[in-house]
């Protein structure tokens, strides 16, 4: 039986990950300090035999160690996500972000794991060329812009991963997720498919940042799960990096419109400025969608559930919760 271990774990994309491992009979231990992930993500999985969860943090470097001794496989999911959540908390950010895959990378090191990394499309920055493929370039803005100190720190993290498997030869994978959504996913820390579904749902305004216009592709988060559980798997992505999205865009506004439809809302559309949304100096992409052709090549992975199919989940779960 395989044993992974799951940093994040108790998050959104770490716990629908625990869901699919343990689905396939995986063992499965999830490493979590709770900041931003949630315990009733994992509450089905609580009760498993095969499933234990870990209140920590990645910054405990002697329980890194003992997690990973024990794992045959590392997701290290681990991190301060949310563009908003980066902005309101640049510090903890950065050190969760390097400080805490260093050590991760470390141990992994030692005990010569497989470690997947999951790194981001913030990397590419401002780059709006057509499809973004692995090695285009980045564009980037002052690394003092909160938004580009944690592309910066991502970066960081995938050099990292990089020179673990050139230099000493560790098992390593990268992955940069595109915009990921579904169940599960809180509009606290920015995100804005919960953020419209629960204002559609309470009859509240839809805030559109900026014009509206820019454009964003969104995949399902268990399309995700699936991508990230076959590059794992697979002996020939190690020391590689991977695109992880879907292909089909929308406009932000297009995207308001749709969610207002489906929910049946009374809502309307205001436009928030950005630097009223975030803060002065705000910079955002227009567009940003992702190559996914050397994922595809690799591993045979499709996407499987459409923007509406998407977008009913999380109405749904909401809807739930109301
Ligand atoms: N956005 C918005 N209203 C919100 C939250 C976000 O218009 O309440 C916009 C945001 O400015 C960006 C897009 O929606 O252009 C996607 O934002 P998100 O934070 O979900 O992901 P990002 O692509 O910025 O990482």
């Amino acid at each position: 039986m395989t044993h992974v271990l799951i940093t994040g774990g108790a998050g959104f994309i770490g716990s629908h990950l625990a869901d699919a491992l343990i689905a396939r009979g995986d063992r499965v231990t999830v490493l979590d300090n709770l900041s931003t992930g949630r315990l009733r993500n994992i509450e089905p999985l609580v009760n498993q035999e095969r499933f234990q969860f870990v209140n920590g943090t990645i910054l405990n470097e002697q329980l890194v160690d003992k997690l990973v001794e024990r794992a045959d496989q590392v997701y290290h999911l681990a991190a301060a996500v949310g563009v908003e959540l980066v902005v309101a908390k640049p510090l903890e950010s950065l050190i969760t972000n390097i400080k805490g895959s260093e050590i991760v990378l470390e141990m992994v090191h030692r005990y010569h794991k497989k470690v997947l990394v999951a790194s981001t499309s913030e990397i590419y920055g401002k780059n709006t060329n057509g499809p973004l493929r692995e090695d285009d370039d980045r564009i980037l803005g002052s690394p003092l812009k909160s938004r580009w100190g944690y592309s910066t720190a991502k970066a960081i993290d995938e050099l990292l991963a990089y020179i673990y498997f050139k230099e000493k030869a560790v098992p390593t994978v990268i992955i940069r997720l595109f915009n990921t959504v579904g169940p599960r996913q809180v509009g606290v820390y920015g995100m804005v498919v919960p953020r419209f579904v629960e204002q559609a749902l309470q009859g509240k305004d839809l805030t559109v940042f900026g014009t509206g216009k820019q454009l964003r592709s969104f995949l399902h988060v268990k399309d995700a799960v699936a991508a990230m559980v076959k590059l794992m798997d697979h002996p020939a992505a190690v020391g590689k990096v991977f695109n992880i999205g879907n292909e089909d865009e929308i406009t932000i506004e297009e995207l308001a419109r749709k969610v207002i439809a489906m929910t049946k809302s009374q809502s309307k559309i205001i436009y928030v400025p950005y630097e009223k949304a975030y803060e002065e100096g705000f910079e955002d992409m227009q567009r940003r969608f992702p190559s996914t052709e050397r994922l595809r090549a690799l591993t045979g992975w499709q996407t499987t559930a459409t923007l509406d199919n998407i977008l009913e989940s999380v109405i749904q779960e909401q809807r739930k919760s109301v």
